[in-house]
């Protein structure tokens, strides 16, 4: 029998692991209780296991040594997944995607980046949508072979390259573009990879 494909979820900070607290206010959800917090994961067919940074940071203070620490926890990861997603705030997620595919060198698994402009806790994000997608990418493979074996960022039904990527808005939920690089894969009814 087959094994369920296992992916690594790590939040590293931003808006996407935001909810609520009783007060009203924003703070990073447990990840411990994933699925109570996005019970649509109970439906993936795929094993989802949960590191985070020991304190969640706004991507705006990502520095050479937090991607160090992201590279090393997906080193240590790496033999034990079939593929990586990282929760990451959307201001520097370009940066850490192209600094991770110059540090990750011949890769064979799918190290995907995302994050949201809304938290995952009110109710129009776009977080859900998007974590939920970066899993399914990462999940697929093709003759026993993962589709993308390279670092990417998922955002708004769109795959990048990990180092052709950059944020053009705040604003809209279509947030990042890939102006010298065509997608790697786009969300509609089907995922569609550009093979
Ligand atoms: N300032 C936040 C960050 O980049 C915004 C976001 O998560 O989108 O961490």
């Amino acid at each position: 029998m087959k094994n369920k494909p296992s992916i690594l979820l790590i939040y590293t900070g931003g808006t996407i692991g935001m909810v609520q607290d009783t007060k009203g206010q924003l703070c990073p959800f447990d990840f411990s209780h994933l699925y109570r917090q996005i019970p649509e994961l109970k439906k993936f067919d795929v094993t989802i296991s949960s590191v985070s940074f020991d304190k969640p940071i706004d991507s705006s203070n990502m520095n050479p040594t937090d991607w160090i620490t992201l590279a090393k926890m997906i080193e240590t990861n790496y033999p034990a997944y079939d593929g990586f997603v990282i929760l990451h705030g959307t201001d520097t997620m370009a940066y850490t995607a192209a600094a991770l595919s110059f540090m990750l060198e011949n890769l064979s698994k799918p190290i995907i980046l995302t994050g949201s402009q809304l938290p995952i806790g009110t109710i129009r994000t776009d977080g859900k949508e998007n974590l939920i997608t970066a899993i399914e990418i990462a999940a697929t493979t093709k003759n026993a072979k993962p589709v993308i074996p390279e670092v990417a960022v998922y955002f708004e039904y769109h795959l990048y390259r990990g180092n052709r990527t950059k944020k053009n808005s705040s604003e809209q939920f279509n947030a990042f573009q890939s102006p010298n690089y065509p997608p790697l894969a786009e969300a509609g009814v089907h995922l569609n990879f550009n093979h």
